[in-house]
């Protein structure tokens, strides 16, 4: 009897971890399964390593990548993906947009074996991740222009950095150029050799890197000023010495000049420090972090599946004097050129931030479905209201009629900032800026590194050619 009673426990306590058993594994099918499909190591990803791209156009209809059969060494017919064979400055300045050899980035690196739709739909029934349009091969239509391309990556001119235009209205990107950039056909023969001559050029520095903003960083300050109601701000008067004292502190906030009377809007004309480094230190750390971050600082919004690199700005604990080179763009703050680019668009809109893409249309290769078209969309990664927008354009506008001269942007009603970074004993040499002309809606940032120049000498003429380049037609 005794073995009996011990036997049915035994059934009972095996009979109950069974149900248990699967009560959970049904739990888990049901709530947890997609996940373990998703695993690296499931047999039951759809997804293959395959090329899904047939070609890629410009906005004009040129062709930058199409895929070709070929021949290879050992008389086998394989598929690649050609680019323009006659063009090698095509095929240079496009690199980064397009992706290629150690870009795993663009079009090529970003659109490939990936669906458009990035959205699995998990198939409960089969254990499988189904996707409709994920082995479409697909014509993808961009809005970069080449020939705009072209022209920014002449005028860098073997110097690094970065070009990027879009319109502020729209989102397109016209032109997004990051250098140094090699000829894709005939690239580095080895990682040592793409570190030797070509540094950073895995990067799409447009996207992907932060850089010291130097004095495009005022543009930040004076909207804190403005949203704070300084007291007086427009009327009151500066007296810049060519070094802003800080009580308490030894060292000065030195300027570029000595600028003598100047009212905030001739400040900002002539980037002084002293004043700007004043009135980050009226407004303190608060204040200037709380403005940095409605402007996009640590937004990372998403440019056709690129994260653009966050903008950063570090002010907890800071004392006075360092808080005065903060508010010219000096110390640890970092901005990213897309950012900078979008923000000047926002200021261009009054306020409203339009998110910059590329990538406009995908169609089917097959039939020529419509399977992607891009929308214009905003972003709230920056948040102006339409006060301050519309009191910063007429300053940016103040900037290129009352101290750049119009003369450097024929035709452009160029509103915009120069910066002049200090890095070591080099300049990242920059400019921001926007057309305000209704029919040429286009805001545009130049970035060059390690320039003995400064912004003004630098970078004015590399983005006036290549928006006049865009008017000439
Ligand atoms: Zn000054």
């Amino acid at each position: 009897m005794h073995n009996v009673v011990k036997r049915t426990f035994i059934l009972i306590l095996v009979v109950v971890a069974y149900l248990g058993g699967m009560i959970f594994l049904g739990y888990e099918i049901v709530n947890n399964s997609s996940e373990w499909v998703m695993h690296q190591s499931s047999p039951y990803w759809v997804t293959e390593p395959v090329n899904y791209i047939n070609s890629v156009y410009d906005a004009n209809g040129v062709c930058l990548l199409k895929l070709e059969t070929i021949t290879d060494e050992d008389g086998n017919e394989i598929q690649k993906l050609i680019r323009n064979e006659d063009d090698e400055l095509l095929r240079t300045a496009t690199l980064h947009a397009l992706g290629g050899p150690y870009l795993e980035i663009g079009i090529t690196g970003k659109f490939t074996g990936v669906p458009l739709d990035p959205e699995y739909e998990y198939d409960i029934l089969n254990g499988l991740h189904v996707q409709a349009q994920d082995n479409e091969s697909k014509d993808f239509y961009l809005t970069l222009d080449a020939d705009v391309c072209k022209t920014a990556y002449e005028q860098l001119n073997g110097r690094n950095g970065v070009v990027g235009v879009y319109n502020y209205k729209t989102g397109e990107i016209v032109c997004m150029v990051s250098t140094p950039a090699f000829d894709p056909s005939n690239p580095p023969a080895d990682n040592a050799a793409l570190e030797k001559d070509y540094p950073e050029s895995t990067y799409n520095k447009m996207l992907m890197l932060t850089y010291t903003p130097g004095s495009i960083f005022k543009i930040v300050t004076a909207a804190c000023a403005i949203e704070n109601n300084l007291p007086n701000l427009y009327t009151r008067t500066f007296d810049c010495d060519g070094a802003l004292e800080v009580p308490g502190f030894d060292s000065k906030v030195i300027c570029n000049s000595v600028h003598g009377r100047v009212n905030f809007e001739r400040a900002l004309n002539c980037s002084c420090n002293w004043v700007f480094g004043k009135l980050a230190i009226e407004l303190g750390p608060e204040k200037l972090q709380a403005t940095a971050e409605r402007l996009g600082f640590g937004e990372a919004f998403e440019v056709d599946r690129h994260a653009i690199a966050k903008s950063t700005i570090e002010l907890e604990g800071i004392s006075d004097i360092t808080l005065g080179w903060v508010g010219i763009g000096q110390h640890t703050t970092r901005v990213n050129p897309c950012m900078m680019m979008t923000l000047m668009g926002a200021i261009a809109n009054e306020g409203q931030a339009v998110k910059p893409y590329y990538v406009e249309e995908a169609h089917s290769a097959y039939d020529d479905t419509v399977l992607y078209q891009a929308q214009t969309e905003t972003t709230d990664a920056i948040q102006l209201n339409t006060d301050t927008a519309i009191k910063l354009k007429k300053l940016l506008r103040s900037n290129v009629q009352n101290y750049y001269t119009d003369d450097r942007f024929p035709g452009l009603e160029m509103c915009g900032k120069t910066g002049t970074a200090e890095v070591g004993d080099t300049n990242n040499a920059w400019f921001v800026g926007f057309s305000q002309r209704e029919d040429f809606p286009y805001a545009v940032v130049v970035m060059i590194e390690k320039s003995s120049e400064s912004g003004s000498m630098a970078a004015i003429p590399v983005a006036n050619n290549v928006l006049q380049s865009m008017i000439g037609g």
